[in-house]
């Protein structure tokens, strides 16, 4: 018997290490960008951020704290184990929560907030206590240069949200993208209340722009790579392709029942978040095909 229990032990003990690499890695992480000298990838949960690091000073980005009363305190205590240079900037991606809240330590440190000037609109609206409001606001460009690192700060229309800054890094070719193209996996919950047809532009902006590695708002599939502009481009062909299969149902009257059901992009079905995601995406074009909106 003790040897069967033992065996059986053994086989949970496997179990549970055969879970995936999701569930093994720590909930805090930095990693240093390969190839760069001061670009850094914070990352808590399933979220992640970039900061670099110059000799004037900290660019920091999205704190990732909603949900993390201590997010914002233990990104900063990330950052103090790389450098003790001042945090220059905070900037904010756009204003969803998951992504910005936990500004409040960083504006303490001394660090100006910066957002797209409609993020800083919304964020008035809401006043979220977690999250402070931006002190300086961008139209449709800011670069920001800070002890050698030129920073690219570009509102390239609506796309995910309407205030939207992707992230260029010029020197090192990277871009950081939160939300609109994730990397290697289906659409989730996100696409909800994205502007699907001007996203398919902005998607096309963004490939046109000069970078070669893509950093997304959440770790890229499989094992938290970075994006390429093949990923990009698969997102575009993607919404593409899921408009084309809903406008015609949208256009006959079959929204939003028996649409929704109806909808499958089999093309993707091996993609990570394909199951849980098509919901999203299926509702998200009957909305648009089927209302106008
Ligand atoms: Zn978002």
């Amino acid at each position: 018997m003790s040897r069967i229990y033992r065996a059986g032990a053994a086989a949970l003990i496997v179990a549970g290490f055969a879970t995936t690499a999701q569930a093994q890695r720590p909930q805090i992480e930095t990693k240093k960008v390969d190839g760069t000298e001061n670009v850094y990838i914070f990352r808590n949960g399933n979220h992640q951020s970039i900061f670099i690091v110059t000799k004037d000073g900290v660019i920091a980005t999205d704190p990732i704290a909603y949900g993390r009363p201590t997010g914002g305190q233990d990104y900063i205590a990330e950052i103090r184990k790389v450098t003790d240079k001042p945090i220059k900037y905070l900037i904010d991606s756009h204003y969803h929560y998951d992504h910005i809240a936990g500004g409040k330590p960083f504006k303490d440190a001394g660090a100006t907030i910066v957002a797209h000037k409609r993020a800083k609109e919304r964020l008035a609206l809401l006043k979220d206590p977690n999250t402070p409001l931006p002190d300086q606001v961008v139209g449709d460009r800011r670069t920001i240069n800070l002890g050698g690192t030129r920073l690219e700060l570009r509102y390239l229309g609506l796309n995910h949200s309407d205030s939207n800054l992707v992230m260029l890094l010029p020197k090192e070719k990277l871009l950081f993208v939160v939300d609109t193209i994730p990397v290697g996996s289906f659409p989730g919950r996100g696409f909800i209340d994205i502007y699907p047809l001007e996203t398919e532009d902005f998607i096309k902006k963004v490939l046109a722009l000069d970078w070669d590695r893509l950093i997304p708002g959440h770790p890229g599939q499989p094992n938290g790579r970075l994006g390429t502009k093949k990923d990009a481009q698969d997102i575009l062909t993607l919404m593409q392709d899921a408009s084309a299969e809903m406008k015609k149902m949208g256009q006959d009257g079959k929204c939003w029942e028996p649409a929704e059901k109806e909808f499958k992009l089999p093309k993707y079905g091996s993609w990570p978040g394909y199951e849980n995601g098509l919901q999203f995406v299926a509702r998200r074009y009957c909305a648009l095909w089927g209302r106008g909106t």
